[in-house]
């Protein structure tokens, strides 16, 4: 099968009634960059930074920092890359930087809200990312956003360390872009205000759907028992698609469900076409595309989700197409 899916990495990922959808990876060590050669991809969605905070004894220093993101930069080869923000606690821990135990750590003091807490840590990292860009363009996304307040205050870091570098005679990125991961469910209640500033926005399905469903997704005993694709949970993500395309602003999924064919599947029918997963399913995605006619199957998803719990299960309407083909 790999060789199989070799032979298709030049071809783009284009459904048989011509939609075309752009395949990135899922990434946090440069060690994968180089994959990008055999699946094609035309880029990295998301590459979890903390990954490098996760591995080290000590936190990672300015000029560490920046030698990592130059070397992604440089393996990534001129196609786009989004760097994510520091994301840790919760699942992701780090030993040197213990904070009071907590209960539920999902809901704890992690991610955005330990770096804007914490902004010198916030401050040193998009500082290295900026000189990372060396120039060129930078992506750098905003990890579990839960109001628009919070990523306000992060574009004023980022501005700020602009300014800085400004200042300092240091060229600063011919394009920087700033977006917003949506994770958190609140913020599917604010879009509103979020699209308007965002320049991007990618959904992290892992959490999202671990918060919908108030079902750990480290813990196998709940969450396998809801399916992240059924009705309410695939109702919140086409409510996502339809603000994003309302303010025009570029969506990406970079959560798992986008690597896993029939969840792909039902992403594409709500009209996503940015997929971002780990490189091993680029094959077997872009050969889903490459033998789907979408149209019916949008028609038919569309139904359903107005049909509501009346209708077909989506999963069974999905499986029942692909058992078809
Ligand atoms: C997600 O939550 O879906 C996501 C992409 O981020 P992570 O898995 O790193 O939390
Ligand atoms: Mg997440």
């Amino acid at each position: 099968r790999r060789a199989h899916y070799l032979e298709l990495k030049d071809k783009p990922a284009i459904t048989r009634d011509g939609h075309e959808i752009t395949l990135l990876h899922n990434s946090g060590i440069v060690a994968d960059l180089p994959m990008l050669q055999d699946t094609g991809a035309s880029g990295v969605g998301l590459f979890r930074t903390e990954l490098q905070f996760m591995i080290a004894s000590r936190l990672p220093r300015l000029k560490e920092q920046v030698e990592l993101y130059s070397e992604a930069i440089r393996l990534t080869e001129g196609k786009p890359i989004v760097f994510r923000l520091l994301d840790i606690g919760g699942d992701k821990v780090i030993p040197y930087l213990r904070y009071e135990a907590e209960e539920n750590p999902a809901m704890g003091f992690r991610s955005l809200r330990l770096a804007l807490d914490r902004q010198g840590l916030l401050r040193i990292q998009i500082r290295a990312l900026l000189q990372a860009a060396n120039g060129g363009p930078m992506k750098i996304l905003v990890p579990m956003v839960t109001d628009a307040w919070e990523f306000r205050q992060t574009r004023l870091v980022v501005n700020k360390e602009l300014e800085r570098m400004k200042h300092a005679g240091q060229t600063v990125p011919s394009k920087l872009e700033l977006g917003a991961m949506i994770e958190v469910p609140s913020l599917l209640w604010e879009l509103d205000q979020v699209l308007p500033e965002a320049d991007f926005v990618s959904i992290g399905s892992n959490d999202l759907v671990m918060f919908l469903t108030a079902a750990d997704r480290g813990n196998k005993r709940v969450a396998k028992s809801y399916d992240p694709i059924a009705l309410p949970r695939l109702r919140a993500l086409k409510h996502i698609v339809d603000m994003a395309r309302r303010y025009n602003v570029p969506l990406t999924m970079c959560g798992e469900l986008a690597g896993r064919t029939v969840e792909a599947l039902a992403l594409l029918s709500i009209g996503m076409t940015n997929l971002s997963m780990s490189p091993p399913s680029i094959g077997p995605i872009k050969e889903m595309i490459l033998g789907t006619e979408l149209t019916p199957i949008r028609n038919s998803i569309s139904a359903a989700l107005l049909e509501g719990a009346h209708g077909p299960g989506i999963r069974e309407l999905l499986l029942d197409w692909a058992g078809r083909q």
